[in-house]
């Protein structure tokens, strides 16, 4: 698998690897998610749940590394699965 540069679509951030924790779901050790604060796709998050699900969180982008499936992690605060950053 391609370990170079994996940016994010909508900001153009590099990804970050972040170790799934153990009693996740997720079959792979760790997911490529972008954390940054000021992307498109987390702010609009805000937005996006409060509206329809009357939710008080977000989602950040994220790329499982092994299937490459794009997709919403959920997060409850700015601070949220940053502990788990591994690079
Ligand atoms: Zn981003």
């Amino acid at each position: 698998m391609n370990e170079q540069a994996r940016v994010c679509p909508h900001c153009k951030t590099a990804l970050k690897k972040w170790r799934c924790p153990p009693e996740s779901s997720w079959e792979v050790e760790y997911l490529f998610v972008c954390f940054n604060d000021d992307c498109p796709y987390f702010i609009h998050g805000w937005e996006w749940m409060r509206k329809q699900y009357n939710q008080n969180i977000s989602y950040r982008y994220k790329v499982d590394p092994v299937t490459n499936d794009a997709g919403p992690l959920p997060v409850w605060s700015k601070d949220a699965l940053k502990d788990s950053i591994i690079e």
